[in-house]
């Protein structure tokens, strides 16, 4: 039975990417070896490296200036490596808590910085994304998460920032357009939207290197890998090559306006139901909802499993809201297709005629 894949992450990717990925698990680049079990000093892994590289300088419109790196120890790592490659000790860094990953983030930072939470939306269980605080310009940078995966808020309109800013868009890097130059430094784990779990790619402004001043772990200096293109040691090999088939997926499909249109397109019809359906509400602030992430609430607690199990019968899958939620969490990532959004719609049509 065909299913439709509503996982958080890790999460959908494109039928040809997994088609692609396949092959070459058995047969790389004609080289009658798997990707596998192949050297990732190899020529043929080394163009899979540039490839990779490229795209993403391709799909931000970022040039020379930013180093492009692919990580392991996952987004989680990355919220202590920032602080200690960019903040001196004890100077003053910038966050703003908009759920459980930035709150994260904010915690691996104080042991490097003068923390400062310019603003927060805890008290609002995390429904909106706070706006108008203002932001110190003796500040090493300001850290946003561009995408709240777990509470399904999303930044539209960035502040306007003095310092740099520094993003964790794990949950929707190239969903939409973006002025990726607003942006010193920008981390992904790859599981959500890029690719499968194992890699996290890290775009960081070339001028930052170093910046910190701290004596740091070989591994945890962005130089190392900036110095050594992402080998210093062995990467995430097959990781980065399904991403690369990813983001090349993604230039097929029309870049990221062709992309941000279908999310907008499948955001848009699923949250046009929630509102209209009598069984069912949206628990964000309409003018903070993510287009990759829609959580919602059934009216009565006990539609909950029944909802589910229908869903399921319906072969959309991973639709439970996180466990700090509850209710519901469709995610939308690009490779989902719009008519798994049109199959989830009718679900929640017929749930409500019988239950409404
Ligand atoms: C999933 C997620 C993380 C954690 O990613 P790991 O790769 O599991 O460490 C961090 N930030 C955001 C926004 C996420 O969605």
């Amino acid at each position: 039975m065909k299913k439709h894949n509503f996982y958080a992450g890790p999460a959908i990717l494109p039928q040809t990417v997994l088609e692609q990925a396949a092959k070459s698990v058995h047969n790389f680049a004609d080289m009658d070896l798997s990707i596998l079990e192949i050297s990732h000093r190899s020529k043929q892994f080394e163009a899979v490296m540039d490839e990779a590289a490229r795209l993403v300088h391709e799909l931000t419109g970022l040039g020379d200036d930013y180093a492009v790196l692919f990580l392991s120890g996952g987004a989680s790592s990355q919220f202590f490596m920032v602080p200690m490659n960019l903040c001196r000790d004890g100077e003053k860094i910038c966050y703003v808590n908009t759920g459980t990953w930035a709150s994260g983030a904010i915690k691996e930072a104080r042991l490097f910085g003068n923390v400062e939470v310019l603003a927060s939306s805890e008290d609002d269980h995390f429904r909106h994304i706070p706006k108008g605080y203002s932001i110190p310009s003796d500040a090493a940078y300001l850290h946003l998460t561009s995408n709240n995966t777990i509470y399904g808020s999303q930044f539209h309109a960035w502040p306007d920032c003095p310092v740099s800013l520094v993003c964790d868009m794990s949950s929707d890097i190239f969903s939409r357009r973006l002025d990726f130059s607003k942006f010193d430094l920008i981390y992904a784990g790859a599981q959500k939207n890029m690719g499968p779990a194992g890699v996290t790619l890290v775009i960081v402004k070339k001028s930052l290197l170093g910046r910190s001043g701290r004596k740091l772990p070989t591994m945890l200096d962005y130089r190392t890998h900036a110095d050594k293109g992402s080998m210093y040691n062995t990467p995430p090999v097959f990781s980065i090559y399904v991403s690369m088939l990813t983001m090349k997926w993604i230039v097929e499909c029309g870049g990221l306006e062709a992309i941000e249109k279908r999310n907008e397109d499948k955001a848009g019809m699923l949250y046009t139901e929630i509102d209209r359906n009598s069984c069912f509400t949206g628990t964000v602030r309409p003018e903070d909802r993510s287009r990759m992430n829609v959580v919602f609430i059934p009216v009565k607690s006990e539609f909950e499993k029944p909802f589910l199990e229908s869903c399921r019968a319906a072969g959309c899958v991973g639709l439970e809201g996180h466990r700090s939620v509850g209710g519901f969490r469709a995610s939308l990532y690009n490779a989902l297709e719009l008519s798994s959004v049109e199959v989830l719609v009718s679900v929640m049509k017929d749930f409500e005629a019988k239950n409404g």
